[in-house]
């Protein structure tokens, strides 16, 4: 995991639903790399630093960008070598990265692009729907699809790669987003799966709700969809990981660097080694 800029004053109350007037904290952003099979295999994209996207990043305050260069060079990888992106859902910290990644096939929910080109075709009054979602990134997204690079996912689908899952979690976070099962032996009947679960969960907080040795589903802040199927998604993502919190990937959680092996980069971004393959060298 991957972190490559962060918000320094993120409101609380848009992490975990219900914290009001809790003041802010830091909100890092992070991309996953995948490796196997001779594939590289990335989750979510970033932002790019550059025109539209630059004008998002002043919005929502984000800092100490580094570009996927830099990023991937802390783990022997390069733009370049990216075969394929699962992206997470659209907004603009996990799809804004599009055009930094020369070489890859991009792979969304169908009903994720559909909804945000239909939530653009709306009067002014609805602009609160796009928020987080860079209407720049969406040209950008239709025009891969013409070309061939931006392909849709229908639903929940097994072995999208070897060994890797997606499922659906409609109206929730955002119209189509999907979390994504890593298996990590392999196996259809894995007992060694990790789940990335993109932005259905910000914090560890939104699995526990905080409340030590009786745990509580506490949804995100910030739901586009129903705050009631976030809670059913949640359930779902924490089956899939056995319950066990250490096999829940969530990108924006300072404290996963604490759960695994973890360092911090020259440009103070955060790296951690979920998983290393046999013979393969630490990059921590
Ligand atoms: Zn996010």
């Amino acid at each position: 995991m991957l972190e490559f800029a962060w918000v320094p004053d993120a409101p609380t109350s848009s992490l975990v639903y219900g914290r009001h007037n809790a003041g802010n904290e830091k909100l890092p952003y992070c991309y996953t790399l995948l490796r196997g099979h001779g594939k590289s295999i990335l989750l979510d994209c970033g932002v790019n630093y550059a025109s539209h996207g630059r004008e998002f990043m002043e919005r929502f305050n984000v800092q100490n960008w580094f570009s996927p260069n830099e990023v991937l060079a802390e783990v022997g990888c390069t733009p370049e070598e990216i075969d394929h992106v699962i992206l997470t859902h659209a907004h603009f910290d996990h799809m804004g990265g599009l055009e930094l990644f020369p070489n890859a096939t991009f792979h969304i929910q169908q009903e994720e692009l559909a909804a945000w080109v239909s939530l653009m075709a709306l009067d002014r009054r609805f602009r609160w729907l796009l928020t987080a979602t860079d209407t720049g990134d969406m040209l950008y997204a239709v025009q891969l699809a013409r070309e061939g690079r931006m392909r849709g996912i229908d639903g929940d689908v097994d072995n999208i790669f070897p060994g890797i899952d997606v499922r659906i979690a409609r109206d929730t976070h955002t119209a189509g987003s999907q979390y994504v099962l890593i298996r990590n032996d392999g196996k259809s009947a894995s007992d060694d799966v990790f789940v990335y679960t993109g932005d259905l969960l910000y914090r560890h907080d939104n699995m526990h709700g905080g409340v030590a040795g009786d745990p509580m589903y506490v949804p995100v802040g910030l739901a586009f969809g129903s705050q009631t199927k976030l809670v059913f998604a949640t359930h779902k993502i924490m089956e899939c990981a056995g319950f066990d919190m250490r096999r829940v990937l969530t990108p924006h959680e300072p404290a996963m660097t604490s759960m695994y092996p973890s360092r911090t980069t020259k440009n103070g971004h955060y790296l951690i080694e979920v998983a290393l393959a046999e013979g393969q060298q630490s990059y921590v």
